[in-house]
């Protein structure tokens, strides 16, 4: 059955861009006489707020929105997500990684010409050394090793393709480099949760932002290596502020409580976002 969601951070009020998200995900899981799933994702507990997420939820029904309950909040099941990177974890795909920011930025720089992309390729200490890091205690982050799911999915590594709204994509995970999957005291990145959420929770479309187009690319490969299936992706186009540029939590003017009390209706929402 279709499926698809609306997966918003409760670290800021609702803006245009994130009515364009919800109203068309609803939309189109309307059209198809589908499902339409809320999640809440608050797995930055030092950003997420309860007065924000509260927003979320009033904001979405005044938009005339309604979503399958219960809803699934991200930060109440952390164990599942460090259950899901022991899976990666036992089978060799992520590695340590100590280098400090500082020191990933100077690797980059000074890489051989011909790797243009601003990405980390890292490799996993020898074992004395990782040992001597952990026994003292230093931070580290969790990295998905390219090198290791190339050796592990070998040709369909090469033969992993996408659809999105352009039509049949080649993913190329090598667009990300090795990113962070978690660190040492926190579980999972918003790729790791996503992904695991999306294919829980039965999406079979996901529908966001251009802003995060690139991030399909990443998504799959994680979805292929934890044996889940793939779901079609759609990006809408991003909603930009007077300015030009594209909406950001600072835009006060263009959330929807400022909006609703300036005496828009749902109806104008729409309309202002031409849907
Ligand atoms: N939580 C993400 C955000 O607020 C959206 C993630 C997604 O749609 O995959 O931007």
């Amino acid at each position: 059955m279709y499926a698809t969601r609306f997966a918003p951070s409760p670290t800021g009020y609702l803006h245009l861009g994130h009515a364009l998200s919800a109203l068309t995900a609803f939309d189109a899981a309307r059209a198809a006489s589908g499902r339409f799933v809320l999640r809440i994702e608050d797995i930055d507990q030092a950003r997420a707020r309860p007065e924000f997420e509260a927003a979320i939820h009033e904001d979405l029904a005044w938009l005339e929105i309604s979503w399958e309950e219960p809803v699934r909040r991200q930060s109440e099941h952390m164990d599942e997500y460090a259950a899901v990177l022991q899976r990666l974890i036992d089978r060799d795909l992520v590695y340590r990684c100590f280098r400090t920011r500082k020191e990933i930025a100077e690797a980059i720089a000074s890489a051989p010409h011909g790797e243009s992309a601003d990405v980390f390729r890292g490799e996993k200490l020898p074992a004395d050394e990782e040992a001597a890091k952990l026994a003292a205690g230093e931070a580290f982050a969790w990295r998905l090793s390219l090198k290791k799911a190339r050796g592990v999915l070998g040709p369909a590594y090469f033969a992993l393709v996408f659809e999105d709204e352009t039509g049949l994509v080649r993913a190329e995970p090598e667009k990300h480099g090795d990113v962070v999957l978690a660190r040492k005291d926190f579980p999972t990145s918003y790729h790791l949760a996503s992904v695991w959420d999306d294919a829980l929770q039965g999406v079979t479309q996901v529908i966001r932002g251009a802003d995060l187009r690139e991030a399909a690319h990443l998504h799959v490969l994680l979805q292929k290596l934890l044996d889940l299936p793939q779901p079609t992706y759609r990006h809408h186009r991003l909603v930009l502020g007077e300015d030009g540029k594209r909406l950001a939590k600072r835009d006060q003017s263009a959330t929807l409580r400022v909006l609703r009390e300036s005496g828009k209706t749902p109806d104008d929402i729409r309309a202002m976002l031409n849907i």
